[in-house]
């Protein structure tokens, strides 16, 4: 079947966000069409269009899709038509990873969802109206559209009455931050965890770590407004590296014995080299933020030898269909409240939302789709 839809194209890198139509093909055996309602925007979404990520443009990005089901492919038996669902990641469902459980770490997960922009037996979900290249595909569902065509390994199914414009960052980013602290780091009773770069990935984190008990939160950023709500959200201590040197301040506030746990979230290396070093012996430091492929920071060696740990993390390391509902609960619950991180947006103004996002004056935009019945 083919539809046509409004989406947001990135025609070449660096070309702003335009909404035309386009048509979808689909949905293949697997695919669930869904009419989507809100899209957070993240990082990647401005790295892809930037170019820095050699995704094929033009293409259709939004990796944080939020809505309900219109149509279900043959094979699909996890979800059906009404369903209101989140979008995150896709994956291969066949590989050791993925039968393990551990869908962020298949041997499919780049291609799949960063690189290839087409299906996994290489067609093309998506088209312009003419039948010139659109790629699509983008983390298994290229939601910035008003229709979606999504991997069903790509979908979780959430209640009725689920409020999808504030949930909508659970699939990428709020997942990342949370999961990060509650797969990889684990904090134990009145360890000390750093987070390092408060935007909604390092904020995600600081409402996880609060959920532990971790002795002491601190958050590391350079604008003041998020490391007040940061402090909100449960951070114990705040370092604005504006006006100070970052190692000299962790060494202080962990009265020179270093820091349990680490989360880069910012991926500059300065801030990564420093990050390492304030260590604790026997801590765990985790690369979560991305800079460009390619990027390396030197180790010492011998300063990893009393059970220093680095550990690259993906999603949080999460698989989605257990952590996304489990997220659900705790925002419902006021545990979780993704919703300090948001701000509105109508589709319409997706590049001016990814302007406020460069600019650094909105955390965590969400576009917002009018509805159709
Ligand atoms: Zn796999
Ligand atoms: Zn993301």
């Amino acid at each position: 079947m083919s539809f046509s839809t409004a989406a947001a194209v990135v025609r070449g890198a660096g070309k702003p966000f335009t909404v035309e139509e386009i048509a979808l093909r689909g949905p293949a055996d697997h695919e669930v069409l869904v009419r989507v309602t809100a899209a957070g925007m993240c990082h990647t979404d401005l790295t892809v269009q930037a170019g820095h990520i050699p995704f094929p443009l033009p293409a259709v990005l939004g990796h944080e899709g939020a809505g309900v089901v219109e149509a279900v492919g043959a094979q699909v038996t996890s979800v059906a038509p009404g369903d209101r669902v989140l979008l995150s990641f896709t994956s291969c469902g066949a590989c050791a990873s993925c039968r393990a459980g551990r869908p962020s770490l298949c041997v499919a997960w780049l291609p799949a969802n960063l690189l290839d922009g087409a299906r996994a037996d290489g067609s093309a979900p998506l088209a312009g109206l003419d039948g010139s290249a659109v790629h699509g595909h983008f983390f298994g569902q290229s939601s910035f559209a008003e229709l979606a065509l999504a991997d069903e390994r790509t979908v979780v199914k959430v209640g009725a009455d689920a409020p999808l414009e504030v949930l909508a960052p659970l699939g990428c980013g709020v997942l990342t931050g949370v999961g990060t602290v509650l797969n990889v780091l684990r904090p134990a009773a009145g360890e000390s965890v750093a987070i390092l770069g408060a935007g909604s990935v390092g904020l995600s984190a600081v409402m996880a770590a609060a959920l532990t008990p971790a002795g002491r939160i601190i958050v590391v950023d350079r604008v003041a407004d998020r490391l007040a709500l940061a402090r909100d959200l449960g951070a114990t201590d705040v370092v604005d590296t504006t006006g100070a040197d970052l190692g000299e301040a962790l060494a202080e506030l962990t009265g020179g014995r270093g820091v349990d746990r680490v989360l880069d979230a910012t991926g500059v290396p300065a801030v990564i080299s420093a990050g390492i070093a304030a260590l604790a012996a026997g801590g765990t430091f985790a690369f979560v933020g991305a800079p460009p492929f390619g990027t390396t920071v030197p180790v010492d060696v011998n300063a990893m030898l009393p059970g220093r740990s680095l550990v690259g993390v993906t999603i949080g390391s999460a698989n989605p269909h257990t952590l996304v509902p489990a997220l659900v609960r705790l925002h419902e619950q006021g545990r979780l409240p993704v919703e300090r991180l948001v701000t509105g947006y109508d589709f319409a103004q997706i590049q001016e939302a990814a302007d406020d996002m460069h600019a650094g004056r909105t955390i965590k935009p969400v576009l917002r789709f009018a509805a159709r019945h």
